[in-house]
């Protein structure tokens, strides 16, 4: 089971070697590919190894069945904490629903949290995490803030150093952008992409809290399934008392004056590749533009690229990739001019940096 409750079968096998490596097990991914391959207890397999870690079945060898054993049933309840698992529509996964009590839930949460693209607490690992959990000191991300060096010194396994560093590392992550403590929750659906767009959509805590489902599949990228789990996680009398906890230990839970006015949604949705060389902006320039006002820079042509900003000798293949799939050549003045249009209506200032 992952940080987020999804529950994902794996097969025992009799150990046999695939091209150099003993396989004893298999992912068996979700109940819709148990129930695909008709898998009994006790079947001969078969197993490719793919680039994934671990191996997975591809078919029953059903005529090499000679005692049919037991049909394979997706468990009902959690192996770890018993709560009975659910399945969200549109989702091949099981998922164990408890949470906020669910061990390997919580962990997993709390090394989400900790983790480089959230808030990156350093000193605080995986290993590290399980031994505060299991002395009692953490009990959810709340708790890393008031953690007291002499507590964690006591530790046996943990040393004066190591002590030191957590606290240095959770004091730091207090400068951590507000669009980054969203995704470091770990709401349910909610990567770092949507994560920002729900920042930069609501802006501070309070109103993402008080988000309605409505306002919330309003904005873009927002779908059914990501804003009844926000709303869920919000409607969760013990995640509202951790992100009180949050707020008092001083996290950013607004978006900075800064990012306030420059961000612009003239470019939302768009998927916009850089191309050439340009005369009245760097390309970094351009890019820092394009993400500021919404869009996405991507490096590569494809049918899903919204137009391409070219400049003065675009690459050849490029070009010609865009000709064949109909993407539109933007030059940059008016790349500039859609940009600045929207700000203009945005903030007074109308500024760009
Ligand atoms: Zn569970």
């Amino acid at each position: 089971m992952g940080r987020t409750g999804a529950v994902t079968p794996v097969a025992n096998l009799d150990p046999v070697q695939l091209s150099g490596t003993t396989v004893k097990r298999a992912s068996l991914h979700n109940a819709d590919i148990i129930e695909g391959l008709d898998l009994h207890i006790g079947d001969m397999v078969f197993v490719e190894k793919g680039g994934e870690i671990i191996p997975k079945i591809t078919a029953v060898d059903k005529d090499a069945r000679i005692l049919i054993g037991d049909k394979v049933r997706f468990i009902k309840n959690c192996p770890e904490c018993g709560a009975a698992l659910v399945r969200f529509e549109g989702e091949a996964a099981h998922y164990c629903p408890n949470e906020n009590a669910c061990p390997p839930q919580i962990k997993g949460k709390m090394e989400h949290f900790v983790s480089r693209k959230a808030m990156n607490i350093d000193g605080l690992g995986g290993e590290t995490i399980n031994l505060l959990y299991q002395n009692d000191l953490l009990h959810n991300i709340a708790d890393i803030y008031t953690l007291k060096v002499p507590d964690l010194i006591r530790l046996e396994r943990l040393g004066t150093k190591s002590a030191y560093n957590i606290k240095e590392g959770a004091e730091k992550s207090k400068e951590v952008p507000f669009e980054r403590v969203v995704f470091a929750l770990g709401i349910r659906f909610v990567g770092e992409t949507i994560a920002k767009k729900l920042a930069f959509a609501f802006k501070n805590i309070e109103a993402l809290e008080q988000a309605t489902f409505e306002e919330l599949i309003a904005v873009d990228e927002i779908g059914e399934r990501i804003a009844q789990s926000v709303v869920a996680y919000f409607s969760d009398a013990q995640n509202v008392n951790m992100l009180s906890r949050l707020k008092e230990s001083g996290l950013q839970m607004s978006l900075s004056e800064e990012k306030l006015q420059s961000h612009g949604t003239a470019l939302s949705g768009f998927s916009i590749v850089i191309s050439g060389t340009f005369s009245s902006h760097s390309r970094d320039e351009y890019k820092t533009m394009i993400e500021r006002n919404g869009g996405k820079n991507v490096g590569s042509v494809s049918a899903k690229t919204s137009f391409i900003l070219a400049g003065e000798n675009m690459g050849p293949e490029k070009l010609k990739k865009a000709e064949k799939l109909g993407v539109k050549l933007v030059d940059e003045k008016t790349f500039l001019s859609m940009i600045n249009a929207e700000m203009q209506e945005e903030s007074p200032e109308g500024l760009l940096f």
